[in-house]
């Protein structure tokens, strides 16, 4: 493992600066993915934290559209893991299972071999960057509080970890000793990253967030040495009907207008 001392965002580099456009979570919610891809403008190359699917009703489309970005990785969720068949979804709630059942239909033979062959996190994304679903010592763990934070913090292996799984925008960092957990209450926000600290950020949802608030989320990271977090409104009810058309459950299209 690195030092934190040695491994600053602020080391000298060769290259230029690269934006990373951070995508986590989009539940097959197509119109929130094409809203954040043209209102994130000025980015390079992508990053997605796993659960391109589940839950929406358009997971062909989220898929053909994420691979069509290139991204630099992607990592699987466990939705994911449940639609292409790596999981059989018994630890799922009956809607989020009858979602993955649903989605494991509808995929394309390609699309479906696409998420088989999808990483498990972490990765790592340069010598400051790592990426992960759920934690970075198991990628199916939420973390919520300050223990499964402080356990993050000592298990990546870079500075700042990125991750998604819970849908909650947060910033946890670690100076020290001193632990710190944030709830961003503004945006845009910019966090500059600080040699001396580690992180651990979750940019929220971009299909299907649980903060109380509906819009799209999602982050540019800037390996200049720093993250903007970012939200957008979307056509929310667009991406209700597809649900109901699909039959997926209304509660699945419910939830969407506010953000739960
Ligand atoms: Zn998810």
């Amino acid at each position: 493992r690195r030092s934190p001392s040695r491994s600053s965002i602020e080391s000298p580099r060769c290259e230029r600066d690269v934006r990373y456009l951070i995508l986590s979570d989009i539940h097959a919610n197509i119109d929130a993915l094409e809203t954040v891809l043209a209102a994130a403008q000025a980015w390079d190359r992508v990053l997605v934290l796993g659960d391109l699917v589940g839950y929406g009703g358009a997971p062909n489309q989220v898929i053909d559209r994420v691979r069509a970005l290139e991204p630099v990785a992607v990592i699987r969720g466990n939705h994911d893991k449940a639609a292409c068949g790596l999981d059989d979804g018994s630890n799922f709630n009956q809607v989020a299972r009858f979602a993955a059942a649903w989605t494991n239909q509808q995929l394309s033979s390609a699309n479906r071999d696409y998420l088989r062959q999808l990483p498990m996190g972490p990765t790592e994304i340069d010598e400051q960057l790592e990426i992960c679903h759920g934690a970075p010592f198991d990628e199916d763990h939420y973390i919520f509080d300050a223990m499964d934070a402080h356990r993050s913090l000592q298990t990546a292996t870079r500075p700042v970890c990125l991750f998604g799984h819970t849908h909650l925008p947060v910033i946890f960092t670690i100076s020290g000793n001193n632990l710190t957990g944030d709830i961003p209450e503004v945006e845009p926000m910019t966090i500059s990253f600080d040699r001396s600290t580690r992180y651990l950020f979750n940019p929220g949802s971009v299909g299907q967030p649980r903060d109380g608030d509906p819009r799209a989320a999602f982050s540019i990271y800037d390996t200049e040495g720093s993250i903007d977090l970012r939200r957008v409104e979307y056509d929310v009810s667009a991406a209700q009907k597809r649900i109901s058309s699909a039959g997926l459950p209304q509660s699945l299209a419910n939830r969407l207008a506010i953000g739960r």
